[in-house]
């Protein structure tokens, strides 16, 4: 049953994830570029073939009539009338060499009739068919007009050409030498006219296709090419963070649309870093400059601890002192963030021991956690498979890695139960060194778990039991960053919490 809701909840994501791809894939500047410039394009070659396949047929048509009229000419001087009144002509006369026709005459019809369409003379092939005319036609003829009409060799007697699928005939006014007026009807096959159109039409179908295709094929490329540097550029700008502001995009040497951007945003890059230098001097200045008068104003306090018998006066000295450590503590992570917010071209990379900087940190925590009545131990896990000199060695800023170190420590013993211990453990790896400080204490809040990291940010259940800034985990969160590393959370209210931060062993030399 549960594997069944999975099995559907996967498939049903991933549907979701092509129709998304999908989605992405048709609304891209790439795809709707290639599109317009196929849809015009087939749009503007269909036109112009259906244009071109009208003036073709309308030019072929107009020969073919003039060949048709002058061959009727010719017919119609050919026509006699005897000494009976008999009337005969030669429908196949005036063969002149010079003369070709559009039409073969082989299976062509010939009709005379008189004024009211009945025949007089005809053509064996037409046998007992007779072509028709009406009035409005015969009052035409009689104002000397000439007739063509197609007619669908359908209709017409079997032994028209069949592989013509239209005659093209002419109706024409014969006056006889006898003065009476008659009709003569030419009807030829249409068959080399349509065999030509055919051919431009057999040409057009595979012409217009292939150079769509040509066409979608060339646009899809070149629409690639010109976008290339906008993806470069996107690339580049994507690993742009505050933490390497001087990076600059790339511009392309095309001194077009796209170089432009880039030069523009490159130049708002630099403003941004301008502002961004300035107000991180301004911190790093403003807490340099408090440094000196905390550190002066706490040795005065001292001093006049040492020295005053008086108890309520030691007691408000005490309480004062406590005040300026929590301040100077306040100004030392304000200069550390600010050196972090300065990026990696500020720090002092160099090969450290994190083992060592571990010992250290907890040789000094050693007189918070006694007081505090945790009990502090430490684990190294060495990696058997490597170098011994090399264990515990990384690349990386020393004064940073101890600031991470000792925040987490003392995050530990701030919040742990007192008695209960807090273990510090250390692992190297192949690539990375792990580090471990768990706590058996409050515990975090699943809902705050991820909020602890952001600047000045306390869990609400404790911020009237300890002190602090809430700046301490942000700090360690931005120096695992900028050392390539990541730091992860798992904690149980009144159970305890585990830090963990993996470190990479390369990473910052390369960077700086
Ligand atoms: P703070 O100066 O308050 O210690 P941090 O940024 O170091 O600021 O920690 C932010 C908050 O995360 C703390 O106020 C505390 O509530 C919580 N926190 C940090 N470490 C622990 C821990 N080991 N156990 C329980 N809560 C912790």
């Amino acid at each position: 049953m549960f594997s069944e809701s999975r099995e559907r909840f996967r498939q049903q994501r991933r549907r979701w994830q092509q129709s998304n791809r999908l989605i992405r894939f048709l609304s891209s500047i790439r795809f709707r570029l290639t599109a317009i410039f196929v849809i015009i394009l087939s749009a503007t070659l269909v036109f112009f073939s259906l244009l071109l396949y009208q003036v073709f047929t309308r030019n072929h048509i107009r020969e073919f009539d003039a060949a048709l009229y002058n061959y009727t000419v010719d017919v119609s001087n050919s026509i006699q009338v005897n000494f009976f009144g008999d009337l005969r002509f030669r429908p196949y006369v005036p063969f002149d060499e010079k003369k070709a026709f559009p039409f073969g005459l082989g299976q062509a019809f010939f009709q005379v009739t008189d004024m009211n369409g009945v025949p007089i003379a005809r053509s064996g092939n037409l046998g007992m068919a007779i072509l028709s005319v009406n009035r409005e036609e015969i009052a035409k003829l009689l104002r000397d007009e000439v007739i063509f009409d197609s007619i669908p060799s359908a209709t017409l007697p079997p032994t028209a050409d069949r592989e013509a699928k239209y005659y093209r005939a002419i109706k024409f006014l014969v006056k006889l030498s006898n003065g009476t007026n008659t009709i003569l009807f030419v009807a030829v096959p249409m068959t080399l006219f349509e065999k030509e159109s055919k051919g431009l039409i057999g040409f057009l179908w595979i012409f217009v296709p292939i150079l769509i295709f040509g066409a979608t094929l060339g646009g899809w490329f070149f629409a690639g090419s010109a976008l290339k540097p906008i993806k470069l550029i996107n690339a580049s700008a994507r690993r742009i963070s505050a933490m390497n502001l001087s990076t600059r995009l790339p511009v392309p040497e095309t001194d077009d649309e796209i170089s432009h951007l880039s030069q523009t945003l490159n130049e708002l890059l630099g403003r941004i870093e301008r502002a961004f230098t300035s107000q991180e001097r301004f911190i790093a200045d403003v807490s340099h400059e408090m440094k000196t008068p905390l550190a002066i104003m706490r040795g005065e306090f001292d001093f006049v601890k040492k020295r005053t018998h008086d108890e309520e006066l030691r007691h408000f000295v005490e309480s004062a002192d406590q005040e300026i450590a929590h301040l100077s503590q306040l100004v030392e992570n304000l200069l550390v963030l600010a050196r972090v917010d300065a990026g990696v071209s500020a720090l002092n990379p160099a090969k450290v021991r994190l083992d060592e900087v571990i010992l250290e940190s907890v040789v000094r925590a050693e007189v918070v956690a006694k007081r505090s009545g945790s009990r502090l131990s430490v684990n190294m896990k060495e990696n058997t498979s490597s170098d011994a000199s090399q264990q515990f060695v990384l690349e990386g800023d020393a004064g940073l890695l101890q600031v991470l170190v000792k925040n987490l420590i003392e995050n530990a013993i701030k919040f742990s139960n007192a008695g209960e211990p807090v273990e510090v453990e250390l692992e190297d790896r192949d690539e990375e060194i792990v580090l471990r400080v768990r706590d058996r204490g409050k515990g975090i809040p699943e809902e705050e778990q991820q909020k602890i990291f952001e600047r000045f940010y306390r869990v609400e259940s404790v911020k009237n039991e300890t002190r602090g800034s809430g700046l301490g985990l942000h700090l360690v969160e931005r120096i695992a960053d900028i050392h390539g590393g990541s730091i992860m959370v798992d904690s149980q209210l009144n159970v305890g919490t585990n830090f963990e931060v993996t470190l990479p062993k390369t990473y910052l030399l390369a960077s700086a």
